[in-house]
């Protein structure tokens, strides 16, 4: 995580501060002893923190783990109503079959509609280009991931068969599928700056641009726990740009309620945090 602004230096080293007095593996770094070709008022390199895996590949893996565990799944089954008793749902599927559950978890993404009217986030936009192979990373310490202090950020990564990933740009709402000038303008922008940024890489060629839409909150947390009318409806709902690892945190804390034991940090999570 970096700045190229002076003024934003002060926040760098407080997040650096937090992070290294809460035992994050950190190296502060600025522009004297800056790694990058990109120019870096102040920066976080963190260490020791993440990993790459194939999502597809590991989601399979731990359908099989748990299925030998009792795990039953149905694909291509979409859920089409809930019926709820007391000590009970039924959960309707498209294709007329019934499911009876003492606890439904709704993990469902931004789909919800289903389950309650609530509305749980605002959506954004964001854009991605990946480039063809390039031959060298000069100028990109460690193919680290990198991301911007910027608001809206940019993010960039680099693949195993030496593609660059770069996403940013995000717009506050969903533009039509078929806006492509606006898609296309987000894309161009987001070439240059990387051409910019590393411009020691000289066959950066961009091979595929994309867009997707997430849903995030005031407070940039998901939603875990249970419904607020009905006490068999559970959410696990990972919204936010770390979408991911909020519904990880779900999937640890629902196990948990399950077996009758209060995570304190759901209250963090809680369904109905924003009414009133
Ligand atoms: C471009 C982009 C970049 C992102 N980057 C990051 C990142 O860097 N880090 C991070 O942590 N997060 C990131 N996120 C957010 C992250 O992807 C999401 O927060 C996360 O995937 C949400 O997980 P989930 O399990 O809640 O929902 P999902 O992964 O959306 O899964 C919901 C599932 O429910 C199914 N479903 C929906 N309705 C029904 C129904 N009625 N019946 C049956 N099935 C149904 C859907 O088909 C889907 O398979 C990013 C998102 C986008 C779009």
């Amino acid at each position: 995580m970096y700045t190229a602004k002076k003024d934003e230096i002060n926040a760098i080293k407080i997040e650096y501060d937090y992070r290294k007095n809460n035992n994050f593996d950190v190296e502060y770094i600025n522009e004297d002893n800056n790694k990058f070709s990109f120019d870096l008022k102040a920066g976080i390199l963190s260490k020791n923190g993440g990993a790459e895996i194939d999502p597809y590949k590991f989601t399979h893996e731990l359908l099989n783990i748990s299925q030998n565990n009792g795990l039953k799944v149905y694909e291509n089954t979409e859920i089409i109503d809930l019926k709820y008793y007391k000590d009970y749902i039924e959960v309707i599927t498209e294709f007329g079959n019934i499911v009876k559950a003492k606890k439904v978890i709704v993990a469902t993404g931004y789909n919800t509609k289903l389950f309650t009217n609530r509305n749980f986030a605002t959506k954004t936009t964001t854009f991605n280009i990946a480039t063809k192979p390039v031959k060298n990373f000069d100028g990109w310490y460690e193919k680290v991931l990198i991301r911007d202090n910027c608001d809206p950020y940019n993010y960039l990564r680099t693949t195993f068969d030496n593609r660059i990933i770069i996403g940013g740009e995000d717009v506050d709402f969903v533009p039509d599928i078929f806006d492509e000038q606006l898609a296309n303008k987000k894309y161009d922008i987001l070439e240059n700056r990387l051409k910019n940024m590393f411009n020691n890489i000289k066959d950066i060629e961009v091979d595929h641009k994309y867009c997707g839409t997430f849903a995030s909150t005031l407070d940039n947390l998901g939603f875990i726990g249970e419904d607020t009318k009905h006490n068999n409806l559970w959410y696990n709902l990972g919204y936010g740009a770390n979408g991911i690892l909020f519904v990880i945190l779900g999937g640890m804390m629902l196990s948990k309620l399950y077996h009758g034991e209060k995570d304190k940090d759901m209250r963090l999570f809680k369904v109905d945090r924003f009414d009133n």
